[in-house]
């Protein structure tokens, strides 16, 4: 039973990122030597969860891993983060959901993702979850992981918590998503793949934004990697423009989660700060981010961030 009441609740997805470096990405049918090889914790929800956590939110996660040595040690990581993981269950037959990652010298990669446990989230799960999900102030959302059980929390927090739905990957099985959420969350190539629009520059950002608010999204949050990101609100329709500062990233990986954790740790413990400045805040961390190596490796710990960020 959970006794203290988690702030910051995600309803998402565990993968184990398996990454093998190569000299290049092997052709069909061809076996290559690669040159190292490296094992992370991933999937979009625990990697929001781990952020969030990290900035100081106290924040539990609702998931499924598989019963194999992965999940368990899974669990043993998300406790070690200080995540409340009591609504996380090891599902019997199942293996961990894996993300196997072939990474060329060149940069270009191949990612084979195989859910497992995940596409056992259920509505049940929810459910189970139902007072932890209530009195969140800020939940998450993203769309590896069953689009039934997203949308049974989304309906149980409807008027309570914010609800924030990161449409990452872009295969939006629900319209729903786009006007049950108080914040729609997509990055440049989500939304090119939503919308059939090209969205590389910030007047592209703008008419995006635009779009996905005429979509019926009441906010809707755009990021554009090295570019910062858009902002528009129902009360405040024009399209807002955060800059990020310029960095020499070292490994973008896992930089839209680091965003999102940030931002669903200022909108539960900073309420009082503007929309515009709690996402500035959450581009800023999420570029710190970007100059370590790995994703849930380079989230930043709170005692790492500068005042400003506090
Ligand atoms: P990923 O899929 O790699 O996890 P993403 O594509 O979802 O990330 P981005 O839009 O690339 O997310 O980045 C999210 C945020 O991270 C940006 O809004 C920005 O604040 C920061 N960021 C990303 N890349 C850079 C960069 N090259 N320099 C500075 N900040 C960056």
């Amino acid at each position: 039973m959970e006794v203290s009441k988690p702030r910051v609740v995600v309803v998402g997805s565990c993968m184990i990122d398996l990454v093998s470096y190569a000299p290049r990405l092997p052709r069909a049918g061809e076996t290559l030597t690669g040159r190292k090889f490296q094992q992370g914790f991933g999937g979009k929800g625990a990697n929001q969860c781990v952020a969030a956590a990290r900035l100081g939110a106290e924040t539990a996660l609702i998931a499924r891993l598989g019963d194999d040595s992965f999940g368990h040690e899974y669990l043993k990581a998300l406790n070690k983060e200080g995540v409340q993981t009591g609504y996380v269950s090891i599902t019997k037959e199942m293996h961990t959901g894996m993300a196997q990652i072939v990474v060329a010298e060149c940069g270009e990669n191949q990612i084979v993702i195989v859910p497992g446990a995940n596409r056992n989230l259920c509505v049940e799960d929810v459910q189970l979850a139902k007072e932890t999900i209530e009195a969140a102030k800020v939940l998450l959302f993203q769309l590896e992981t069953p689009v039934e059980a997203t949308l049974a929390a989304l309906k149980l927090a409807k008027g309570k918590g914010k609800r924030i739905v990161n449409a990452a990957p872009a295969v939006l099985k629900d319209t729903a998503l786009f006007t049950e959420s108080d914040i729609f969350c997509i990055n440049e190539t989500e939304a090119e793949e939503l919308l059939k629009i090209p969205v590389k520059s910030i007047e592209d950002g703008y008419k995006a934004a635009e779009k996905f608010r005429d979509l019926g999204c009441s906010a809707i949050v755009i990021t554009l990697g090295s570019q910062g990101a858009i902002l528009s609100t129902q009360e405040d329709p024009t399209p807002y423009h955060i800059p990020v500062k310029k960095v020499q990233p070292v490994d973008t990986t896992g930089a839209g989660d680091a965003f999102l954790g940030a931002m669903a740790y200022y909108m539960a413990y900073h309420p009082q700060l503007s929309l515009k400045e709690i996402v500035h805040r959450a581009c800023s961390v999420a570029t710190i981010s970007v100059q370590s190596p790995g994703t849930q490796s380079s989230f930043p710990y709170r005692n790492e961030l500068p005042d400003a960020l506090l």
